[in-house]
């Protein structure tokens, strides 16, 4: 049955499918953009080289020093190059560190973007930006940091790691699973997060065993986009509210963490949502969603275990005490003992156990 509900759709310019990076150029036109600053991370330098070759006049400069977190102290070095190059516009193109940079620059100075993701982080398509200063990271969500214009080019996608292609993917399905059972969720957030878990959901077991298998590629940057749309749309809930404490607390590495942590946030939450359960079993063609989210985990290689990632077993007690004290809207309220069992699930590797 449809309950009322309030859709609040955001711009989003999108150009989707094999080889079209070349349209950049074209679109940078479209801005009304003359000087384009390129971002990119510094192992991707190359990338960096193409860019400026394809865009020719328009290429003002590059700044290659993308890392993770969006660190302040980052976004200042590439705001000095912004200044001096005078750029009009950002070109990022990388994953979800690259296009948090150029977010982090449209916000000081309201440049438009355009973004070329190249992993399955989705936040390309999100206004939401997470900076870290001393430390600690803050999280905002502004217009301002939303981009303008999206390329997404399966051909780029071809070189992602297996192992990185199936925890980046399972990262965006996290985007999605709590976007069905979000307090401000909606039929069309809905239908484009179940799709977006179908197409990831068949997508990545198939790229760890095939990373060229363009089908498979084209599936899992669809599903991205839905993914990423879904999280800029509607609320984040348990499972965004545990990785964020454990990844900031203990500085575990971001895809990952979601990977490890999604099966047992979606066990914890299963009884209070069972709509969402069932388009997530109707999407992967499983029993239990949370059982068929392991799976999935396990299929494409990915730890199953906070303890492998470096978190302390002592820091257990620890996460529990943060999430609770800072909760997000969940359909199932946080409670302190369950959710401290289920990070301990989590830290040993173990299976999700329903409702814990
Ligand atoms: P990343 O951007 O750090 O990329 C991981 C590594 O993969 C990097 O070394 C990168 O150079 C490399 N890489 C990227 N594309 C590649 C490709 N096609 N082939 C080979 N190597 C490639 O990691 P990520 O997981 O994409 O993004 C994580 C970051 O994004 C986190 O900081 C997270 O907080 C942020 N994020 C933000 C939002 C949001 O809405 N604000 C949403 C999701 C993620």
């Amino acid at each position: 049955m449809i309950e009322r509900f309030t859709y609040n759709g955001l711009p989003a310019r999108v150009v989707f499918g094999s080889g079209t990076l070349a349209e950049l150029p074209a679109e940078v036109d479209r801005l009304g953009a003359r000087r384009a600053l390129i971002l990119t991370t510094p192992t991707r330098t190359r990338w960096g080289d193409e860019l400026t070759a394809l865009l020719g006049a328009r290429a003002a400069g590059v700044f290659s020093g993308a890392v993770m977190h969006t660190p302040v102290d980052v976004t200042e070095q590439a705001m000095k190059v912004v200044r001096e190059l005078g750029a009009d516009c950002t070109v990022a193109m990388g994953g979800g560190s690259t296009v948090g940079l150029g977010k982090a620059i449209a916000l000081r100075t309201g440049l438009p973007q355009i973004v070329v993701p190249t992993t399955y982080a989705g936040s390309e398509m999100t206004p939401i930006i997470g900076e870290t200063r001393d430390g600690v990271k803050a999280t905002q969500k502004s217009m301002a940091v939303l981009p303008e214009t999206v390329i997404y080019d399966v051909d780029l996608t071809l070189s992602m790691p297996p192992l990185l292609s199936g925890i980046s993917g399972i990262n965006a399905i996290a985007h999605s699973v709590e976007a069905l059972y979000a307090q401000d969720r909606n039929p069309i957030v809905s239908i484009m997060a179940e799709q977006s878990i179908a197409a990831l959901g068949r997508a990545l077991p198939a790229i760890c065993l095939d990373p060229k298998n363009t089908d498979a590629r084209t599936d899992a940057l669809y599903g991205t986009w839905l993914a990423g749309t879904c999280l800029g749309l509607v609320g984040m809930a348990l499972h965004h509210k545990l990785c964020h404490t454990l990844g900031g607390t203990f500085e575990l590495p971001h895809a990952e963490t979601h990977t490890i942590v999604l099966p047992h946030a979606t066990a914890y939450t299963a009884p209070a949502a069972p709509e969402a359960m069932a388009a997530i079993e109707r999407a992967l063609g499983v029993k239990t969603a949370a059982d068929g989210l392991y799976a999935l985990a396990k299929s494409v290689g990915a730890k199953l275990a906070l303890r492998d990632l470096g978190m302390p077993e002592s820091g257990i007690d620890k996460a529990a005490d943060l999430a609770v004290k800072s909760p997000y809207w969940n359909p199932r309220p946080f409670e302190r003992d369950a959710i401290r069992a289920l990070i301990a699930r989590a830290w040993a590797g173990e299976p999700p156990r329903a409702g814990a």
